[in-house]
């Protein structure tokens, strides 16, 4: 069993499920271009970031406001997942179901139906209110493990 973190669990999701549809949309995430970073830790969610990611200089731009959620302030490099999410407004601006198998972006009438019968654990989502600004209520939220 490994502990990761929630945007780690939504990268890995993402890329195992393909083209995800989103209402009239159809979204790919592809994975980004990783470096090797010198942390051990993710200075955003805390997670492991097993040598790979992208620094926060890259990853984290002036407009960003969350953070005061970064979880390791010594840190200067992201995680894969953490750069992956930052790096998809998608991920940012719909409501999100990910699983173990897949990413999908559920309309608001999928939801209630998720909601009364949610699927096997290990599972997260995150309901857009205003169609953006998700990824904070995200990273605010408990780690899994898988
Ligand atoms: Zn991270």
């Amino acid at each position: 069993m490994e502990l990761i973190t929630n945007t780690q669990f939504i990268r890995q999701a993402a890329l195992r499920g393909g083209p995800i549809r989103a209402g009239e949309k159809v979204i790919e995430y592809p994975d980004l271009d990783y470096i090797a970073v010198e942390d051990d830790a993710c200075w955003l969610c805390g997670g492991h970031t097993k040598g790979l990611g992208i620094s926060t200089k890259k990853g984290i731009k002036d407009t960003f406001t969350d953070q005061d959620l970064a979880k390791n302030m010594t840190s200067s490099s992201l995680c894969q997942g953490c750069a992956f999410c930052l790096g998809q407004r998608s991920l940012r601006n719909y409501s999100l179901l990910a699983t173990k198998d897949k990413l999908q972006h559920p309309g608001r009438s999928e939801f209630r139906n998720i909601l009364l019968n949610p699927p096997e654990p290990p599972f997260l989502f995150a309901i857009a209110v205003s169609g953006q600004r998700i990824l904070g209520r995200i990273l605010s939220s408990t780690n899994y493990l898988i």
